[in-house]
């Protein structure tokens, strides 16, 4: 991905998808078309595939790199989590990623065990589970990828505009708590921060006077029930003017999606107006759906040209280099 970006002209703006495997065949063949259709309307720069928390859908999630990274050959970022998961797990998953062509992962720690009891029988990894050994923060994960597998893969770790909530912290945590397990991480050998969603452009404004180099994530808006849950489980505020527009429609699920495209199309141009070094990238949490995602980069002008060149030798144009 940083060669990716790096090859892109100075100041162009670019943006990802991110999609979950589908649990059931029926819904990866509908995501099959939905993504095929996708990637030739909208040109992603990259795609992102999640890992269930403990390594619950791994076999799903290499089967949609599959597909993402082979079949339609999309640069894949596929997430991968360290806690309750067993070493085995992880090991797996970096040699499969290796051997479907994936160069970029994002190193996460992903849900914490509750409590030690979460070794006992219903845990199918308890008998070989010794991540607790290896693994107890994101960090340990990148050190151990760039342990195993040197500079083949790019990494990312997530970063939390509004700080980190989670259940293994009574509190919620700042950002200035968290920063410095954020520099750790980039430290021990993460080459991008990708943000958690957000929809308070101050709230990342002033997180981006702290940090450089990033990719911010958003989400588009589907429903006002799913607004207001995502808000509270990411732990990102609702201004109380985009909180007032979204009331003023909530029982209209079309309109509450029309004020959504509305309101992400702001922040994204908000964010491109950004005094200094703003940030180059979006990452869109897709939901795994199209319609309002397109919208969304429609009207940001976000969407490359279909056949994108890029001037190899900077603004003069005399050598061009298809990507
Ligand atoms: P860490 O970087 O380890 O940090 C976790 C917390 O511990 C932070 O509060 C940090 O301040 C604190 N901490 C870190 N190191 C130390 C230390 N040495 N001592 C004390 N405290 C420390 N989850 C999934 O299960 N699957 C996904 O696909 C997924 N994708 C995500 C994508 C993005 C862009 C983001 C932002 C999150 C994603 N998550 C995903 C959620 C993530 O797994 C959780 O937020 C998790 O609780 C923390 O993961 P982390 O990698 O940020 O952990």
């Amino acid at each position: 991905l940083t060669d990716k970006i790096a090859a892109l002209p100075p100041d162009s703006n670019y943006f990802s998808l991110e999609f979950f495997p589908p649990k059931t065949q029926q819904g990866f063949a509908n995501l099959q078309a939905r993504l095929s259709r996708m990637s030739q309307a909208l040109r992603p720069l990259f795609v992102n595939v999640t890992w269930g928390a403990g390594g619950s859908t791994s076999a799903k999630s290499l089967a949609l790199a599959e597909l993402t990274q082979r079949s339609l050959g999309l640069t894949t970022c596929l997430h991968l989590t360290c806690t309750n998961m067993s070493r085995k797990l992880v090991d797996e998953a970096l040699e499969q990623a290796k051997v479907l062509g994936v160069r970029n992962i994002l190193a996460l720690r992903g849900d914490p065990p509750r409590s030690e009891e979460y070794r006992d029988d219903s845990n199918p990894n308890a008998e070989e589970d010794d991540s607790n050994k290896d693994f107890t923060w994101a960090v340990d994960l990148v050190q151990y990828i760039r342990k195993q597998y040197g500079d083949y893969f790019c990494i990312g770790v997530a970063g939390y505009p509004e700080g980190h909530s989670d259940q293994s912290h009574p509190e919620h945590q700042s950002v200035e708590h968290d920063l410095p397990y954020l520099v750790e991480k980039t430290k021990a050998g993460a080459d991008f921060i990708m943000t958690q969603l957000f929809y308070d452009v101050q709230a990342y404004q002033k997180y981006e006077r702290q940090l450089r180099e990033h990719e911010s994530g958003l989400m588009p808006v589907q429903s006002y029930q799913i607004l207001r849950r995502t808000t509270k489980l990411s732990h990102s505020s609702l201004p109380p003017e985009l909180l007032k527009r979204f009331e003023a429609v909530k029982g209209d699920d079309e309109a509450v999606k029309r004020v959504g495209v509305d309101v992400i199309s702001e922040i994204v141009q908000a964010m491109k107006d950004m005094p200094g070094q703003g940030p180059r990238g979006f990452h869109f949490y897709t939901l795994n759906l199209e319609k309002v995602v397109t919208q969304i980069l429609e009207r940001s002008d976000l969407i490359p040209p279909s056949t994108p060149m890029v001037a190899a030798n900077g603004r003069n144009g005399n050598v061009e280099e298809a990507i």
